[in-house]
């Protein structure tokens, strides 16, 4: 009997343990390995362009590992799967465990309707979320302790690459075509993961503690892209950060923050859309649709955060401090709330992923566990002079900015007469707003 392997967030062949036990399972029925992708299109419809143009793209480059022999079927998961395991006389389907919400409720639906057993083999985490408990047998609330268990569960080496695998010769509908975008996309697929990542150890890594807060310094890895598709695992970088000749403890902590997120989402399926604990009264946010406009085009006046909004259209990428600022001005200057603000995320980014969006979102919303207090409100001036010194990072996505030198190009309102005319002047006053929001959050603990 074939056995059958169903990819979704795991597009690899390296370091794939659900994909080996299927290979295995192949070999000792002395059969091939049908290799599954389901665009279902509830989902297809539902992702950004760019995120949607990047997986056919990666799809492709699955397609070409396997020889051309990727199954590419459409339909709702839960009829494809018991039909191509019917039809091709599967005795399982093995998959990498689903751990997010939309995930863990489809594969319980295919599991109801297989008459085969689901065969789950890890996570696309280093340590699976729900694993990890405190003393007390409790979800970890705070980040720091969460990490202290982390490392001292640890997590297996790499899986072996499955080698001379015969791939069978199922009839596939094709890889989607990908939808056009304007967004610039790095080149997709596990082999170019590979060579991004061995370039970065190469030529990045042992700076990051100094450089990783600097958008304007091309000094982060920008591996949440493979990451966020499977092609390549966590655990392959922790086992390549052991061999490096420094230290890499500060890397390896961000690639905790993404376990830690998982976890937490895994413990709470409602923090994909509700925050996880309120902080202002509700008649405190702003519902309108004009000042959104202007943070999601880039347009409020703000450099550093205009910047990060061009950035994210043209990348489908932002830097991560940049993040946090436009994720705070949305919040805190224009009380707009988190979710809406997430959502724009997930239709833009590349690496849109609801754990990491969600949760990053309730941190600097203050909503979220372990989060940034909500009385600390990112100043977008002083971080853009604290974090992009020269203001190279805004004069290359803001080109109304150019003619502005040094770090004048946070505040070109203080130019008078000399500020260009085409950029916009600030859309609210940063030091009222802040007050605005302190003052909400005082209403809030004292209601
Ligand atoms: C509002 C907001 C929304 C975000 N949305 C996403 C998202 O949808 N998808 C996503 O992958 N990340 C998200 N992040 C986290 C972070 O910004 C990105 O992971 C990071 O910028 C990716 O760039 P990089 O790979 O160069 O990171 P590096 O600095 O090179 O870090 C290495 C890896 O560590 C992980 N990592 C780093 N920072 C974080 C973090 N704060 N939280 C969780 N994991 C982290 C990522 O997997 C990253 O690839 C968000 C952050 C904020 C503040």
């Amino acid at each position: 009997m074939p056995s059958l392997h169903w990819f979704r967030r795991d597009l690899r062949l390296a370091d794939n343990p659900a994909l080996l036990a299927a290979v295995e399972e192949a070999r000792v029925a002395d059969d091939e390995v049908v290799p599954l992708f389901v665009v279902d299109p509830a989902l297809w419809r539902a992702a950004g362009a760019p995120r949607l143009a990047y997986l056919a793209r990666s799809l492709r480059a699955l397609d070409e590992a396997l020889d051309g022999r990727l199954v590419v079927r459409h339909g709702a998961a839960s009829s494809v799967l018991p039909a191509v395991a019917r039809e091709v006389g599967a005795p399982s389907v093995h998959v990498t465990a689903a751990t997010e919400p939309y995930g863990r409720r489809r594969d319980e639906a295919v599991e109801r309707a297989l008459d085969v057993p689901l065969v789950r083999t890890g996570s696309p985490y280093a340590v699976a979320p729900g694993r990890l408990t405190t003393q007390a047998g409790t979800p970890f609330q705070v980040f720091t302790p969460f990490r202290g268990a982390w490392l001292d569960h640890g997590w297996s080496v790499p899986a072996r690459r499955p080698q001379r695998v015969p791939w069978a010769d199922v009839p596939s509908d094709g890889v989607p075509d990908e939808p056009g975008t304007d967004v610039d996309l790095p080149a997709a697929g596990e082999r170019a993961a590979h060579a991004r990542w061995a370039a970065y150890v190469q030529d990045g890594l042992a700076e990051y503690g100094t450089l990783r807060n600097r958008p304007d310094l091309d000094g982060t890895s920008m591996l949440s892209i493979p990451l966020k598709y499977g092609e390549l695992h966590p655990r392959t970088l922790l086992a390549d950060l052991t061999q490096a000749p420094f230290d890499t403890a500060t890397f390896r902590s961000e690639l905790a923050w993404r376990e830690f997120h998982a976890d937490v989402l895994w413990h709470h399926p409602c923090a994909a859309r509700r925050s996880l604990r309120a902080v202002v009264p509700e008649d405190s946010w702003d519902d309108g649709d004009a000042s959104f406009a202007a943070w999601a085009e880039g347009r409020t006046g703000y450099p550093f955060v205009d910047a990060g909004m061009r950035q994210l259209r043209a990348l489908g990428w932002m830097h991560n401090r940049v993040r946090m600022v436009v994720a705070s001005f949305l919040v805190k200057d224009l009380h707009v709330r988190w979710q809406r603000g997430a959502q724009h995320f997930m239709d833009w980014l590349v690496d849109g992923d609801v754990p990491q969006n969600q949760l990053n979102w309730q941190w600097v919303a203050g909503t979220g566990r372990d989060a940034a207090p909500y009385f600390r409100v990112f100043n977008p001036v002083t971080q853009g002079e604290r974090f992009d010194p020269d203001g190279a990072y805004v004069r290359e996505w803001v080109p109304e900015l150019r003619g502005i030198p040094g770090r004048a190009v946070h505040q070109p309102w203080r130019l008078g007469l000399e500020a260009p005319e085409d950029y916009p002047a600030p859309i609210v006053d940063h030091a009222v707003e802040r007050k605005v929001a302190l003052d909400d959050f005082h209403r809030g603990r004292d209601a």
